[in-house]
């Protein structure tokens, strides 16, 4: 296998590594993300609304109910009836509710003198053209027995106050006037500032027509005054308005690429809708946070993985590669070694090098006598006097049994028998010493220059040659071809 397709193996097991972590991280996102939208459309926005439906029509049924009295007290029947003489009595009465309910003013208005009185005495006549009075208008012909109107008091602490108007009839069933009161309630708007501030959730009402009554004050939606406004989708918006059912329906839409989990219900005491409303992103941000961590943790655990395998594969490869080009016994480069070296050494240096081919003299006669062992001995103490003995670019390799070659870079045929006769004049001069065995060793040496075109074959065969004839000539010398 060649290293470029180790290199692609090596990417794609990175590559696979890495998905896999990809994979399932994505997976794990998937299930948590889908297991957080069950629990906020299953049981959260659900159980905000039920808390928040209680909440309101707690705070709303104690007005609702006082005017309601009110509208039955046959004290203030009686008094119409009998043709509003003495108006002290009824501001009196008034002024008694006000008072006793905390209440921020209470008031009667008479269908027939349009007289407007209200706790500290009579405020004017209404008129059907004064804008300020249409709600009478309205609560005249309207078919409810009564109707909520809503405000935010900016300058009282954000507080809702609630006005309750509220049809008087006489006991025959006719329509002689409107009472009612304003309160100032805080229950509702703290719980629906309290659940957006804990958890970005969005709490609004709406009457039947989508008119939304009733939401945070710095919801940054002031242009949003309908519910299709607010929704961006009239169909649905139609759809929930349609339904006049106590039971809460959750819907989840896109609004600008956010996802909005809807939770409504309608509420028949007062004819309003309760709408809560949760962008997910909210919500999904520390599992997206975890994802982004788990897929960089999973990038950077490939990379070391990666890195770790690509670094044994070469420590490997090398020592496989070294165990492949050097000779064990000696440490020399094999012949397969050296004749790699001599080739690459033609690319540059060809007809500019020279071979020499080294034989020990007799080295049969140092096994018999000594042992194959001493032998072996031998053969290292050579090896060592010859590469002290060549030049640090000079290669010098084991052709096999006690044979050896040496390739001389950039040497023409005269310096490279200067350096054969170096050699064997060393090995001459170094005898091997065991104990007290001092063995006397030579060589013979046959050197041949390499000529520009001739194969690696012929250089060395002509090196071959020239030892042969060392050794016919007595040997412990150095012939040339
Ligand atoms: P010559 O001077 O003609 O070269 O005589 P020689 O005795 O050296 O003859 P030859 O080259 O034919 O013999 C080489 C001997 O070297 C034969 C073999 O047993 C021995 N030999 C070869 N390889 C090894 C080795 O790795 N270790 C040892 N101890 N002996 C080896
Ligand atoms: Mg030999
Ligand atoms: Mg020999």
């Amino acid at each position: 296998m060649n290293r470029i397709t180790d290199k692609k193996h090596l990417i794609l097991a990175a590559l696979l590594l890495f998905l896999g972590f990809v994979a399932t991280s994505v997976a794990n996102y998937t299930v948590s993300l889908y297991s957080l939208r069950k629990e906020i459309v299953n049981n959260d926005l659900p159980l905000t609304g039920d808390t928040v439906y209680s909440e309101i029509r707690r705070d709303l049924l104690i007005p609702v109910f006082i005017s309601s009295s009110m509208a039955h007290d046959t004290f203030v029947r009686d008094w119409v009836l009998d043709g509003e003489r003495d108006p002290y009595r009824m501001t009196r009465y008034l002024k008694e509710i006000q008072i006793k309910f905390d209440a921020i003013t209470a008031f009667f208005v008479s269908n027939k003198t349009e007289i407007y009185y209200h706790a500290d005495g009579i405020l004017k006549r209404v008129s059907p053209d004064a804008e300020r009075d249409v709600w009478f208008y309205r609560v005249k012909k309207m078919g409810n027995p009564y109707e909520i109107n809503v405000d935010i008091d900016m300058a009282n602490d954000d507080a809702m106050t609630i006005f309750i108007n509220y049809k008087v009839f006489d006991y025959d069933g006719n329509f002689i006037g409107a009472t009612g009161i304003g309160l100032t309630v805080n229950a509702v708007t703290k719980l629906i500032a309290q659940y957006r501030e804990r958890y970005d959730r969005e709490i609004y009402f709406t009457d039947g027509e989508g008119t939304i009554t009733l939401r945070a004050s710095d919801d940054g939606t002031d242009g949003r005054k309908t519910l299709f406004d607010r929704l961006e989708r009239n169909e649905m918006a139609r759809e929930i308005l349609s339904r006049r059912e106590d039971v809460p329906i959750s819907r989840t839409f896109d609004r600008k690429g956010h996802t909005i989990h809807l939770d409504s219900r309608y509420i028949p005491e007062f004819d309003w809708y309760l709408f809560v409303e949760q962008n997910e992103d909210d919500v999904t941000k520390a599992i997206r946070h975890t994802l982004a961590i788990n897929i960089l943790v999973g990038g950077l655990i490939t990379l070391v993985v990666t890195s770790l395998v690509a670094l044994i594969v070469r420590n490997y490869e090398r020592r496989v590669e070294r165990l492949a080009s050097v000779d064990e016994l000696t440490g020399m480069w094999n012949r397969r070694a050296f004749d790699l070296a001599f080739a690459h050494l033609l690319e540059k240096f060809e007809g500019q090098c020279s071979v020499t081919m080294m034989d020990i003299d007799h080295f049969k006669h140092v096994n018999d006598t000594y042992g194959h062992l001493m032998g072996d001995r031998v053969l290292g103490h050579v090896c060592d006097v010859v590469t002290k003995a060549i030049g640090p670019d000079d290669v010098c390799g084991r052709w096999g049994g006690e044979e050896f070659i040496v390739l001389l870079k950039g040497r023409k045929k005269g310096d490279a028998v200067k350096t054969a006769e170096k050699i064997r004049r060393a090995v001459e001069a170094s005898p091997y010493e065991d104990g007290d065995v001092v063995l006397p060793i030579t060589v013979s040496l046959g050197v041949a220059e390499h000529h520009p075109g001739e194969s690696r074959e012929t250089t060395i065969a002509r090196a071959d040659q020239a030892l042969y004839r060392a050794k016919e000539s007595g040997r412990n010398r150095t012939e040339s071809a």
